[in-house]
């Protein structure tokens, strides 16, 4: 079977195929930079990578954008309190945001747009939407009319025909009970960050940053758009009616929405206080693989209560998946190849493509490779494991390690390789005979500041890592 997606537009599971050929042209709302991300928010950003990387190990090619929303009203609020600029303010968590992603091993969008560089793009389609009726100006603010957009509610599947008409929400986020007119321009306070454009002096709602950056790069139909179960309503309801007014055309034919890590059954949230960062959990001992592997094992639709447990469980489950790997690549082995072993080892690689297939089924893709793993174990006690089931073991590891790559440790994951090493080494000595010291010391010091100490000791050179 091909692979499937839960599409939240037409509450189904459906077959997926791009619009053109083996291009995805797909967009995700990624962080508002006016704090550290927490790993609630990284549930979210792990499910992106892990689709990523299914939808690329599927054959196609990714052109995906992400968003920074650089702008809003608790960035303007706490920049204004430090008085810094928007910019300044913005650049210290979009730089951790982006380090913290490097840090869990997510792959880059092929783009990410910020918000405040598409301002007078984001007038020009509003301009437009009020040429297009679909707007009206209250206050010096713009509203988005919703009753001129008769599918609004689609996505949420939500039945708005009854609501009063003119109602108006100036805040970004609300209930679904609260549907209004929503803010596409705001208004300018004084003393507060504005922009000078052609609809006027003021700053752009929340939502239409999406609308316009999507269709500026990836073109009015998006095969795939996702984001947290949150964002359905209201912004990706606002998303479609903006971008469909605007274009005439489908905005997105697959909505993709990830739920929420939970703590004691509540959303992890900034405002219940029940968070932790990155660096809380490192602080207390846990490695970013344990973090990515817990993350990703917990299908994408289903709620995931976060513990310690559960990281700790991750450990564990890690440290077993190193230990098969390493006993897989360097066991010494009899020659021949035991059929059932072969037979196992295929049926594990299949079954884990059928798994992720399965709407990202990570948690059936998952047992499938500890199956084996139990079974292969069994093998290699037993001495039933043969040269020729080497390949086929190593090949499921391989596909594991595609989607979820936790197998090589944090701390050695970009270090020097051990090759390099010795060719480094091999060329200070050198430098010492030739009576080169400068050239000998700059080599010892590039070494140790990619980590590696030398010793020199009477049986030659020795190298550790730091
Ligand atoms: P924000 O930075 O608040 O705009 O959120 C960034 C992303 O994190 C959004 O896609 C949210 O849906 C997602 N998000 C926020 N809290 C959680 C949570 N507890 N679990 C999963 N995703 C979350
Ligand atoms: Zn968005």
């Amino acid at each position: 079977m091909s692979l499937r997606f839960h599409n939240t537009l037409t509450q189904q599971t459906q077959e997926f195929q791009p619009l053109e050929g083996n291009l995805v042209r797909m967009y995700t709302c990624g962080p508002t930079v006016y704090d550290y991300a927490h790993i609630g928010n990284f549930r979210t950003f792990v499910f992106y990578d892990i689709l990523r990387r299914w939808l690329r190990l599927s054959g196609y090619k990714l052109d995906h954008v992400m968003n920074i929303t650089d702008v809003d009203d608790k960035i303007i609020r706490n920049a204004t309190k430090l008085g810094q600029s928007l910019k300044e303010y913005t650049d210290t968590y979009t730089k951790a945001f982006l380090d913290d992603c490097a840090t869990l091993r997510l792959e880059r969008p092929e783009r990410l747009a910020r918000a405040t560089e598409h301002i007078p793009q984001m007038a020009a389609a509003i301009k437009q939407l009020e040429d297009d009726g679909f707007t009206y100006r209250s206050d010096g603010s713009i509203y988005f009319r919703i009753a001129k957009f008769p599918e609004y509610g689609k996505l949420s599947h939500n039945d708005f025909s009854g609501i009063v008409a003119g109602a108006r929400v100036d805040v970004d986020e609300y209930d679904k009970n609260d549907a209004r007119d929503f803010a596409l321009w705001k208004a300018p306070k004084p003393g507060e960050f504005n922009w000078d454009t052609e609809i006027g002096v003021g700053r752009p709602g929340w939502h239409i940053e999406c609308s316009v950056m999507a269709v500026q790069y990836l073109g009015a139909t998006l095969d795939l758009h996702a984001g947290g179960v949150d964002l359905v309503f209201p912004h990706h309801e606002n998303e479609i009616a903006q971008s469909e007014a605007l274009t005439g055309k489908q905005f997105a034919r697959y909505w993709v929405h990830s739920e929420f890590l939970l703590v004691d059954g509540q959303k992890m949230s900034k405002s219940l206080g029940n968070f932790y960062t990155l660096r809380d959990l490192f602080a207390k001992g846990f490695t970013p693989e344990s973090l990515r592997y817990l993350l990703a094992s917990v299908p994408y639709r289903k709620g995931l209560n976060f513990t310690f447990d559960g990281l700790t469980s991750s450990k564990t489950a890690i440290e077993r998946l190193r230990t098969f790997k390493h006993r897989i690549d360097s066991a010494k082995l009899a020659p021949g190849t035991n059929d059932t072993v072969a037979g196992q080892a295929a049926a594990a690689i299949h079954q884990f493509r059928e798994a992720m297939d399965d709407d990202l089924n990570t948690a059936e893709a998952l047992g499938a490779v500890f199956e084996f793993l139990r079974e292969a174990n069994t093998s290699l006690d037993a001495g039933g494991f043969l040269e020729g089931n080497r390949a086929g073991a190593q090949e499921l590891m391989n596909r594991f390690e595609a989607v979820f790559e936790v197998l090589v440790p944090a701390e050695q994951a970009g270090a020097l390789p051990p090759e390099e090493i010795e060719t480094l080494i091999a060329a200070r000595t050198a430098a010492k005979k030739g009576r080169d010291f400068a050239k000998a010391d700059a080599i010892r010091n590039e070494l140790l500041e990619k980590g590696v100490i030398l010793e020199d000791t009477k049986e030659g050179v020795r190298w550790k890592r730091k």
